[in-house]
């Protein structure tokens, strides 16, 4: 007698259990997709003791009649795809038919629905894998699926689940994603037989990521849209400097589908890694559409995972999208030049033949080298309102935009911070911070447009490599030239540096070629790209150039304050670090119990 048998169904369920259900999430996001794919306009979820001792989920969707409930428990039973063709148009969450059958195969399952049409509806009772009975039930038309004893056919399975809260976390993670997913349908959390959130149906975007993430979160973000054949992206985004230490506010849905993919997460990170801190994670809610043609869902059992057919046209337009949503917003509106409390406004230091669009340089004979840091001189066309509202705090007391500010220098703290007074409050600058930002925007624009001017050194400077070092230099050679740097060589790895890019002192000329030889041996520059080596290029410009700086008197601090204003992205170092805070008015008031009915100042 052979030895081989298909395994009984109830097996086959278990072990496909085991890959689509992970956690009680998998569940909530099992049946919370079934209902959304029957038409339901109402969901409800309740769970309690980390979906371990409860799961209920209740929809009025299209509901089923009795022959289809008995058949929704067998396995790769699906009203949903017909031929494997279908695979590749597949709109619907489901379609492999295992869901509802594995989650009766490991758990106590309880079906209840009701179709249109029908008297009564039909009550399906199973437990372990193990159907004890079917029977005719009082139901509004929908489905009412309710899960208890998670696991109890599968004790190891128990012992691999994390505490409650964890568990919860993560129920709540999959709720809110497939409430923000569908506007069109009312949701309600309940946990614990308290409301987690509540979000009725509810067009607009903004108001729902307000219900489902509160209302902080809707404060911090701004819409952003873009479309590009049959790409198209609407999102709300984290404003600049606004930055998580996880990824939970990094979500993204690809043709209404909440799902995670690695080209549309790098492309968020990549748009975002100049305007946070390094290690932390942008707000972003982000919705693509695409021709379905072009994705492929079919990667993992629980499907959340995807990949496109064509990466990186997605990356690339998703980058693009992002980049222009956030430059408009952090464009400032046209004002009238900040005022000067200490002295009057100094009218931009006039050196000959600057004009606006030149780097603030120092002068740049080679006989005569630059001394002593420069203020970066403000752009006088370019002259802009200073957006109030602390760059990562709370953007619930961000004005309008176009509402002009006045500045006023008061005074600098501990030889690095600048302190002004506002409309708001006392806005205290990172001084090192505000001019890297000037430098970099600079550099970049310098850089982009390709007018790098070089200064020759009357006397050429030798400078010397390890073979490695001389390497790359005699292959980057080109490189440097293209960027104000003429390097000649002169025998085995040495080389004469015979001008320098005009916005770097002619002593640090050396260093700076050795940071860059550095940079590229290190492979965080490459010539070959050359977007991210103009990058890489002035960031690291713009640290050199920002040692040791001095500190600004008042009209250069003001002329500082317009300069970072002028720039793109005031509000971040080139590396993401903020430029400036804002303590609020109304927050020091708060903090010396001002303006409360029965505080102190009442009683003198
Ligand atoms: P799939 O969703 O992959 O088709 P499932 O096991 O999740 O597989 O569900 C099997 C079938 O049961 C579905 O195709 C659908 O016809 C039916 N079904 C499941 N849940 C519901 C529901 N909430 N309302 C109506 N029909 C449902
Ligand atoms: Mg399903």
């Amino acid at each position: 007698m052979g030895v081989i048998r298909v395994l009984p169904d109830r097996v086959a369920n278990q072990i496909a259990a085991g890959e689509v259900i992970e956690r009680p999430a998998s569940i909530v996001k099992e049946l919370v997709e079934n209902s959304l794919d029957a038409g339901a306009t109402r969901v409800e979820i309740e769970f309690s003791k980390g979906g371990r001792s409860l799961i209920r989920v209740e929809d009025n969707g299209r509901g089923m009649t009795r022959d289809d409930a008995l058949l929704s428990i067998e396995r790769h039973a699906t009203s949903k795809i017909r031929e494997a063709t279908d695979l590749d148009h597949v709109i619907s969450f489901g379609f492999r038919g295992e869901a509802l059958p594995s989650i009766a195969s490991v758990a106590h399952f309880v079906l209840r629905t009701r179709a249109e049409g029908q008297e009564v509806g039909t009550e399906i009772v199973i437990n372990g894998g193990k159907l004890l009975h079917v029977r005719d039930c009082g139901m509004p038309v929908g489905t009412r699926i309710v899960i208890t004893r998670l696991f109890n056919t599968v004790p190891a399975r128990r012992k691999f689940l994390k505490s409650d809260r964890t568990e919860a976390g993560h129920i709540i993670q999959v709720a809110r994603l497939y409430a923000l997913a569908s506007p069109g349908v009312a949701f309600s959390l309940i946990e614990e037989r308290r409301s987690v959130f509540q979000s009725p149906i509810c067009p607009d975007l903004r108001d729902r990521v307000a219900e489902i993430f509160g209302k902080q979160v809707a404060n911090l973000i701004m819409p952003i849209s873009g479309a590009e054949g049959d790409l198209k992206i609407e999102g709300l985004l984290g404003r600049p400097g606004v930055g998580r230490g996880t990824r939970h506010e990094m979500i993204t849905f690809v043709n209404g589908r909440p799902v995670d993919s690695r080209t549309l997460g790098y492309a968020i990170l990549e748009s975002y890694h100049t305007l946070i801190p390094k290690g932390r994670y942008p707000v972003a809610f982000l919705f693509l559409s695409i021709d379905p043609a072009g994705v492929d869902v079919n990667v993992h059992p629980s499907k959340r995972e995807i990949r496109f057919r064509d990466e990186p046209r997605v990356r690339g337009f998703t980058i693009r999208t992002i980049l222009n949503g956030l430059r408009s917003e952090v464009e400032p509106a046209p004002t009238r030049p900040i005022r000067d409390r200490v002295e009057p406004v100094e009218p931009p230091r006039s050196e000959g033949s600057r004009s606006r669009d030149d780097l603030p340089v120092r002068t740049a004979t080679p006989s005569q080298p630059a001394a002593g840091p420069v203020i970066p001189v403000p752009i006088e066309a370019e002259r802009r309102a200073l957006p109030v509202g602390p760059p990562a705090g709370s953007a619930a007391n961000r004005p309008e935009a176009g509402r002009s500010v006045e500045w006023s220098f008061l005074g600098t703290l501990q030889g690095a911070y600048l302190l002004f007074e506002t409309d708001q409050g006392l806005v205290v600058m990172d001084h090192r911070a505000a001019e890297q930002r000037i430098w970099f925007e600079r550099l970049m624009k310098a850089f982009r447009d390709g007018e790098v001017a070089g200064q020759r050194l009357l006397f050429p400077v030798p400078i010397e490599f390890d073979p490695i070092g001389g390497v790359i230099v005699m292959d980057h050679l080109d490189f440097f030239g293209s960027h104000g740097f003429e390097v000649a060589p002169f025998g085995r790895n040495t080389f004469r540096i015979e001008s320098i890019p005009t916005w770097l002192a002619p002593e640090k000329g050396e260093d700076f070629l050795r940071d860059l030889v550095g940079m590229i041996r290190q492979g965080s520059l490459s010539s070959r790209k050359p977007d991210l080596a103009a990058e890489g290029l002035a960031r690291s410009a713009c640290r050199r150039l920002t040692e040791n700086l001095d500190l600004p008197g008042a009209g250069e601090a003001t002329a500082l304050a317009e300069a970072l204003f002028s720039c793109l992205v005031p509000q971040t170092s080139p590396t993401g670090r903020p430029t400036y805070i804002e303590l609020d008015t109304n927050e020091l008031n708060r903090r010396f119990h001002k303006g409360r009915p029965g505080s102190s100042e009442e009683m003198f």
